[in-house]
């Protein structure tokens, strides 16, 4: 199987489709985000300065990124099968994420767009909840995303809560930001010839086997969703 890179606006779905992946097969996730909210949570005064660029739906800087990224990809990341989801978020994260890659020798990689509408994307974030403990995310305008108990984590049994940047305001700032800065890496990807496109507007079964059909060596000769 293939290491994944998810390319995708924000509350596109990454986080839920990197929880199958890990419940199902051997993948270590790792979320910028989440790592990031975790260095916010811990009260440090880096923590505060993330948090104010978090807030406002701007990027944290291409430099403290790679860091962390690096860092992690070196130490926890090598020789795993990985997920990055979050990064890389610019062209310099990406021209980085591509040394980084060649100079470990990690060459099985597939990079994943997944395909979502703006309007579905801001219900995804607005109506997000998510699990403080694991990370899970629920949704409070989807059935099949709502917690068995509601405003309940269904595997820690803890309260969930909304994230600060997924008002529609922020959303609106993060949307313009994804468009701004993310959206030039697709074509850097497409010109390498490693992007896959998933449209991920239907269920979950369907979204599940073409994440399947991408990640899955044996089937890189019957790709039948490559990017145009
Ligand atoms: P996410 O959980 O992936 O939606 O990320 C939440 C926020 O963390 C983003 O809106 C950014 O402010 C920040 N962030 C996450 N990954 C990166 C990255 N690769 N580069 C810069 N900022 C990031």
């Amino acid at each position: 199987m293939k290491n994944v890179i998810f390319i995708a606006p924000p509350a596109a779905g990454k986080g839920t489709i990197s929880d199958y992946l890990v419940k199902n097969f051997n993948y270590v996730h790792l979320s910028t985000g989440d790592m990031l909210r975790s260095e916010v949570a811990s009260g440090s005064l880096l923590g505060k300065e993330i948090d104010a660029l978090i807030s406002k739906g701007s990027l944290v800087s291409d430099e403290l990124i790679i860091k962390l990224v690096e860092s992690k990809l070196k130490n926890e990341l090598f020789g795993k099968l990985f997920i990055l989801d979050g990064f890389p978020r610019t062209l310099p994260q990406a021209e980085k994420l591509d040394e980084m890659l060649i100079s470990m020798g990690v060459t099985n990689n597939v990079v994943i767009y997944l395909d979502v509408t703006l309007e579905e994307a801001t219900k995804r974030a607005v109506g997000r909840i998510v699990c403080p403990k694991c990370s899970r995310s629920y949704n409070v305008y989807y059935k099949e995303a709502s917690p068995l108990i509601e405003g309940i984590c269904d595997d820690c049994g803890v309260a969930l809560e909304k994230r600060s940047d997924d008002t529609e305001e922020t959303f609106k700032k993060r949307y313009q930001t994804y468009l701004d800065s993310t959206s030039p890496i697709i074509n850097y990807y497409k010109q390498k010839g490693i992007l896959e496109s998933i449209n991920v507007m239907r269920t979950q079964n369907e979204v599940a086997k073409d994440i399947l059909s991408v990640i899955n060596d044996e089937n890189v000769s019957v790709k039948r969703r490559k990017s145009d």
